[in-house]
């Protein structure tokens, strides 16, 4: 569902992405790791058309992601993301929040946005939750609050950049456990992230990019025996 045919992305002079080649079926988990600089957050941005790319080909769920004519808002019907910092609405209930997008996007009918709401939170342990404001919320229970707002508008694919990168150790493994949750679950995901624990357990294939290049590729295996000197170095610098 999500394919990447020989990408590149410039920043003015900078090459950021020099020809990424990349194919994710319907339900597999991927995890992107590398080091700080290597191109993971900027892949991720150019498959949601964040990022615009000079050359190459994405393909998501069917839509023509490199195509300048594409319409963005249904591109993002199909792919939700969640990044390092939640950004919820600290003025909105967590209800709110999740069905903000669902009712302005999808017209949703309040009514119909609630369920869907209440449907979401319980995907990530948080029912209870419904009526809080993000402020009342530890840092995890605001990421699985963005997340479960991401999951309200039913994706077909998920992007993570480093979701639990903010936030204590103690907080991390909650969040983590309600994305392996996805992930059983069939959810398309492409996860970056630091967690090699996540990566070795839950990936069904491991990427490591190195200079803006998928360097190596395999499953969660690989990382206990890296091929190229360069993962070496990086799981080693983790350590
Ligand atoms: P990290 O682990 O630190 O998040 P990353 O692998 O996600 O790193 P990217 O954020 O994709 O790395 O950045 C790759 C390179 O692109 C970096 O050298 C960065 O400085 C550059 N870059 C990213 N966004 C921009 C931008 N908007 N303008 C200019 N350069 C950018
Ligand atoms: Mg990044």
């Amino acid at each position: 569902v999500v394919s990447l045919r020989d990408v590149h992305k410039r920043f003015g002079q900078v090459e950021v992405l020099r020809g990424v080649t990349l194919d994710i079926a319907a339900g597999e988990v991927v995890a992107v790791i590398g080091r700080s600089g290597s191109g993971k957050s900027t892949a991720l941005r150019c498959i949601n058309r964040l990022e615009v790319i000079q050359s190459g080909t994405i393909e998501v769920c069917g839509h023509a992601v490199h195509d300048p004519a594409l319409d963005l808002r249904v591109l993002r019907q199909d792919v939700g993301m969640v990044f390092q910092s939640y950004n919820l609405f600290p003025h909105l209930t967590v209800a709110e929040n999740i069905t903000l997008a669902p009712r302005r996007v999808k017209r949703t009918p309040r009514a119909e946005a609630r369920s869907l709401a209440e449907e979401a939170l319980a995907r990530v342990g948080l029912s209870d939750k419904i009526d809080a404001y993000p402020e009342q919320l530890s840092g995890g229970q605001q990421q699985r609050v963005a997340i479960a707002r991401s999951l309200a508008m039913h994706p077909k694919v998920m992007l993570f950049d480093e979701v639990t990168s903010a936030l204590d150790p103690h907080l991390t493994g909650e969040v983590l456990k309600v994305m392996e949750g996805l992930a059983r679950g069939g959810m398309t995901m492409i996860v970056v992230t630091h967690e090699m624990g996540f990566a070795r357990r839950v990936a069904d294939r491991v990427i490591f990019m190195h200079t803006g290049l998928v360097w190596e590729t395999g499953p969660g295996q690989m990382l206990a025996a890296p091929q190229t000197p360069e993962l070496k170095d990086f799981l080693a610098a983790d350590l």
